[in-house]
């Protein structure tokens, strides 16, 4: 499936009352955006401007329930990793707001997310680049004929910048599974960003159950979310045939490095695909904090009322889904043989997410290079491969885990990427990225 969006009929990128020119603009204001804006700030004239849709910039802001933990350290934040002195790192923030005593003794080893959030907006306020309320429907190229050219970033009401370069950080929306398609909407089927909302105010029936499908982390966040909010029975479908916890191990955290990202990159393409499914766990289990507080969860409440509130099913796919009298079935094929019917009046979908529709005018998406499955081709630095690039570059962040490994969709090499990303604009070494005492070999 193509994963470029059809700009909106009517998308005018001509009129114009004197918008911005930028040297670089970015779309949207996620933490892979504010990180190039904040390592932007000190090297490139003007700064980099950030157009975001949302009011205010926000990071998942559905999911940030209680005892939500943040998987990554706090020092892989939006600059530290190759710039420690700069103004906008997380230690400065704590400093700032005067937390950095009560921080440090609460002794987290996992910090709350809704604490990387409060640090990501301050630094959205501090930049003083970034454009909320401003969705960017439409990215259309204007060739000025002499061998010069710009960006033309459109959205509702027309343009609203150009620019010589333009980094797409438009992040992820959640993947809804083919078998639950035409049930979207329904009474009872909830988004896992959603269910915080959902459930607030809402009365609940304790054995009543409800169903979580997906055996990620955000799975076992709702089915904790469910637990806390009384619900006594919840039924967990997972696909493994166990609930895979992360591995954080030494030797796994060896691919979160910018040496092993080089390696990577320069591996052939059937290779990195192998690589990917195999390190699959080193970024997309459990936190084992979590399944721990499930599994500690059951048994206290076993304990307490004779019962476990969490069965759970692991080896299990589901591949139909109907709705009827109040209820949502679920036919799950599994993985040693044979089907099952799960039914429930809730069914929370936490099924993973995909990078979100590219916003290119068709004219721009047809001068690009694209792989068999319509995905721009991205180049070492990021960029896409298309007919001006020597000229004026477009970037994708996050979009690029076959090209540059396991860790593009996370935060622990924003501030490489970044980096990464502006020396690339500028055509010279702005940051430094060091990486040299490495001791595995893996070539
Ligand atoms: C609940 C959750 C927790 C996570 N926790 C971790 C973690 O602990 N550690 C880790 O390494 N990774 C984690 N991740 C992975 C996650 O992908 C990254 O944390 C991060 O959010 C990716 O940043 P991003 O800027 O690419 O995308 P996003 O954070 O999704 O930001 C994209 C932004 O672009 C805006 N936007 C989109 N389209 C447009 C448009 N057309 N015009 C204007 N604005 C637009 C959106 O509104 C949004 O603000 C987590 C993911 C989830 C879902």
């Amino acid at each position: 499936m193509s994963e470029q969006r059809q700009c909106p009929v009517g998308a005018t990128p001509e009129r114009s009352d004197r918008p911005p020119h930028h040297a670089v603009a970015g779309i949207g204001a996620g933490p892979a955006n504010l990180s190039l804006a904040a390592l932007g700030e000190k090297v490139v004239p003007g700064g980099v401007h950030l157009y975001e849709r949302r009011p205010a910039p926000a990071w998942h802001p559905g999911q940030l329930s209680e005892g939500s933990k943040l998987q990554t350290s706090w020092v892989k934040d939006l600059v530290t990793l190759v710039d420690p002195t700069n103004r906008l790192s997380f230690l400065n923030y704590l400093v700032s707001s005067g937390r950095l005593y009560s921080f440090f003794n609460a002794q987290y080893a996992e910090i709350p997310r809704l604490e990387f959030a409060r640090y990501l907006a301050w630094a959205a306020g501090e930049l003083g680049t970034i454009h909320c309320s401003t969705p960017v429907e439409c990215v259309s190229y204007a060739d000025d004929g002499s061998g010069g050219g710009r960006f033309v970033l459109s959205g509702p009401e027309g343009v609203v910048a150009t620019a010589d370069h333009v980094v797409l950080g438009l992040g992820t929306r959640p993947r809804v599974p083919a078998c639950f398609e035409d049930l979207q909407g329904a009474r009872g089927l909830v988004l896992a960003e959603r269910l915080q909302t959902r459930l607030s105010g809402a009365a609940v029936l304790p054995y009543q159950p409800a169903l979580v499908v997906g055996g990620g982390q955000t799975g076992a966040e709702c089915v904790l979310m469910l637990i806390r909010h009384g619900f006594r029975d919840v039924r967990w479908i997972g696909r493994r045939n166990w609930f895979a916890p992360m591995d954080d191990s030494p030797s796994a955290n060896d691919f979160f490095r910018p040496t092993y990202l080089r390696f990577f990159h320069g591996l052939p393409e059937e290779v990195r695909r192998r690589y990917v499914a195999q390190q699959q766990l080193t970024s997309d289990g459990i936190s084992l904090a979590t399944l721990q507080e499930v599994y500690q969860l059951n048994y206290e409440t076993y304990l307490r009322e004779g019962r476990h509130p969490v069965m759970l099913l692991p080896g299990r796919d589901v591949v139909r889904a109907s709705r009827r009298d109040g209820q949502i079935a679920l036919w799950c094929e599994r993985d040693w043989g044979g089907r099952e019917r799960h039914a429930a009046p809730l069914v929370v979908l936490a099924t993973g997410r995909e990078p979100a529709g590219l916003p290119l005018a068709p004219g721009l998406a047809a001068l690009m290079e694209s792989d068999e499955s319509g995905r721009p081709l991205l180049e070492a630095d990021y960029s896409v491969r298309w007919k001006n690039a020597e000229r004026n570059r477009l970037y994708l962040q996050n979009r690029s885990r076959i090209g540059h490994g396991i860790a593009d969709p996370n935060l622990s090499l924003l501030a490489v990427r970044s980096a990464t990303i502006l020396n690339s604009v500028l055509e010279r070494t702005a940051y430094v990225v060091r990486d040299e005492h490495v001791s595995t070999a893996w070539a």
